[in-house]
């Protein structure tokens, strides 16, 4: 069974390995068992069911939530020259009875469709007599309330066992809570399935965390690093939104914004330039991202905190897709901190105190300066089986721990007490700098014998500081003003019997990370660039998104192979048989000729240094 899906691997999507776990989620489905598979964003799950699907006689059926991501996934197919459709409410008439058509004829391999046509009895009948290898379910936390995704039409799906029975059952989500996993097997009456959970670690997303300070400045700085390339910036606020695409796109940013006040049609709008790379950026609340397949994106900024260190992974998780490097920048305030906070007040108590520890968990993420991938995986009850990630500002030496932290711990302390524990972060930064304010002279702290103890510090990163003593539990954000109160944590450190650490960032990384070395080791980038316009112009006849033609890790493939013909255009990773014979000698021209003109070798032999 394994040689079958090896090969129809290769042959439609031309890859030649595995990633970890899609052998034994693609045989224990093929093998007729119910299979539960958890796997992070882009781990590669889609192909956990689409070989199967190829190789199996009859038709699979994949239940998936939304349209966009239906019409994405059924594009790459067709790229591939996989046989496969979606039936949703977009189609038109003669559209949707070409489809029933290719049902009745057993053309196809692959059907998408939400889960209440699926449900629906007579449409269950057709789909019988069609010989329905398996279902699959992709997206499958949206069946658990206990998810983030909730949707009630996924809980019609508790009936699939007895609609479709002796049909086994695939399951694939990215959630990682054991509650909600649990969940999705009772809801779906799985039985005795195969559960694969791998890790969480995205090894190729490197992490950088930052304190916010100006955010169109912050902003700017990433996008600097990425010409050129497709990236998300997440925005609390719709506000926020509104006002950072207008200044990027005046600043000559090719760029879209998207959140849930704007009307749907301009919503959608935004969503398909954005995927079609018709803009670059696109600026967003995180009502945006879900069905979002988008292979390419190189950055995901955030330039608020979110709520918990859940939804952080999810939204940071979009990045990088492909497996190729990309960069995860959180800017945080401890403004933020308070606004959900202030959420949380009008919970329940119970879910209040749940929401809260999760704040402070993500809080502590923000300020505590350990390994960025070791604490997301902590959280997840995982670890990372190295000491050095390599992939984020921690453990590239871009923050640096400041010298007799310990002592700064203290001055800092000191001085919330001097201070009655009755100001917030902001005016005791003030105060420790020696600030001439006119607040601070008029209540007269100016006379405090803590007042200046920190003058030859920048206000703002005593100001860093003080959110990061928060953050580890030395002080406290209490009352509706937030103002700092020191914890018996803080008093201990006063007292010089704790050793907190505190961090500064460097203005470069000490250490260039090996993810992005790895990825770009031996692809000529001009010919990368000249394969990426073409590419684009490619998907633009075709209709369908530049990724869908072929990913990023395809074109670095052959921009670093630079094949000559089409046998050595097949080993490209990531071009099967039909890419080959629709794009091949397109793109084997440009590759000709741009060797020629630069006098590069072709027929690079990689064998000995394959990276990934
Ligand atoms: P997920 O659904 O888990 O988020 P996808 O199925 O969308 O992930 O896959 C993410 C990317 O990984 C896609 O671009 C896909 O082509 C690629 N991919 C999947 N499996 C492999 C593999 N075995 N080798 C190389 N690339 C792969
Ligand atoms: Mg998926």
């Amino acid at each position: 069974m394994i040689d079958k899906i090896r090969a129809a691997l290769a042959e439609y999507w031309g890859y030649r390995s595995f990633r970890p776990l899609q052998p034994e989620a693609m045989t224990s489905l093929a093998g007729g068992r119910d299979t539960l598979v958890v796997l992070p964003t882009g781990a590669g799950k889609s192909l956990c069911f689409q070989v199967p699907a190829v190789t199996m006689p009859g038709l699979a059926v994949v239940v998936c939530p939304l349209i966009s991501l239906m019409k994405d996934q059924v594009d790459a197919l067709t790229e591939c020259g996989v046989a496969a459709a979606r039936l949703d409410s977009s189609l038109t008439v003669a559209e949707r009875e070409d489809v029933f058509c290719k049902i009745q004829n057993r053309e196809l391999k692959l059907l998408y469709c939400a889960p209440e046509r699926l449900m629906n009895d007579g449409f269950a009948e057709t789909l019988r007599s069609a010989d329905v290898s398996f279902i699959a379910v992709d997206e499958a936390h949206c069946v658990s309330m206990w998810g983030h995704d909730f949707r009630p039409e996924y809980r019609q799906l508790g009936r699939l066992k007895q609609v479709f029975s002796g049909v086994p059952i695939g399951a694939y989500t990215a959630t990682a809570t054991d509650q909600v996993r649990q969940d999705i097997a009772e809801q779906l009456c799985l039985s005795n399935p195969e559960v694969l959970i791998g890790s969480f670690d995205r090894p190729n997303l490197i992490y950088k965390v930052q304190r916010l300070r100006d955010r169109v400045k912050q902003v700017c700085q990433v996008l600097d690093r990425h010409q050129g390339e497709s990236g998300i910036i997440y925005c609390i606020r719709r506000k926020e939104v509104d006002q950072l695409s207008a200044v990027l796109a005046a600043r000559g940013h090719r760029v879209a914004a998207y959140h849930a006040g704007l009307p749907a049609e301009e919503r959608k709008r935004s969503q398909d330039r954005f995927i079609g790379e018709e803009v670059d950026i696109i600026v967003a609340t995180v009502a945006f991202g879900m069905g979002i397949d988008k292979s390419n994106v190189r950055y995901v900024v955030h330039t608020g905190m979110p709520k918990s260190l859940e939804h952080y992974q999810q939204e940071s998780g979009r990045a990088g897709r492909d497996g190729l490097e990309a960069e995860c920048c959180l800017f945080y305030g401890g403004a933020d901190y308070h606004t959900w906070k202030r959420f949380a007040a009008e919970l329940p108590e119970e879910a209040r105190k749940v929401s809260i520890d999760k704040l402070n968990q993500m809080f502590g993420f923000c300020t505590g300066g350990t390994c960025r991938h070791q604490e997301i995986l902590a959280y997840f009850g995982q670890s990372l089986d190295k000491d050095d990630c390599g992939a984020c500002d921690v453990c590239l030496g871009q923050l640096e721990c400041v010298e007799n932290g310990h002592e700064i711990t203290q001055k800092i302390v000191s001085c919330v007490l001097r201070l009655g524990e009755q100001y917030g972060a902001g005016y005791t930064a003030q105060v420790l700098v020696g600030s001439r304010d006119k607040r601070i002279l008029e209540s007269r702290h100016d006379l405090l014998s803590t007042y200046g103890l920190l003058d030859d510090f920048e206000k703002r990163h005593v100001h860093d500081w003080i959110e990061q003593l928060v953050g580890q539990g030395y002080l406290a954000k209490t009352g509706e003003f937030n103002v700092l109160c020191v914890t018996h944590k803080g008093a201990s450190a006063l007292k010089g019997l704790e050793q907190p650490r505190l961090l500064q960032v460097l203005k470069k990384a000490v250490k260039q990370s090996r993810v992005v070395q790895d990825s770009w080791e031996g692809v000529d980038r001009q010919l990368f660039e000249t394969l990426r316009k073409l590419r684009s112009s490619l998907a633009a006849k075709k209709r369908v998104p530049a990724y869908v033609v072929f990913g990023d890790a395809a074109l670095r493939d052959m921009a670093r192979r630079r094949p000559s013909g089409p046998d050595r255009f097949l080993e490209v990773k990531g071009v099967g048989r039909k890419k080959c014979q629709q794009y091949g000698e397109v793109m084997l021209e440009t590759i000709h000729s741009y060797c020629a003109e630069q006098g590069v070798g072709m027929d690079v032999d990689l064998e000995t240094s394959a990276p990934r």
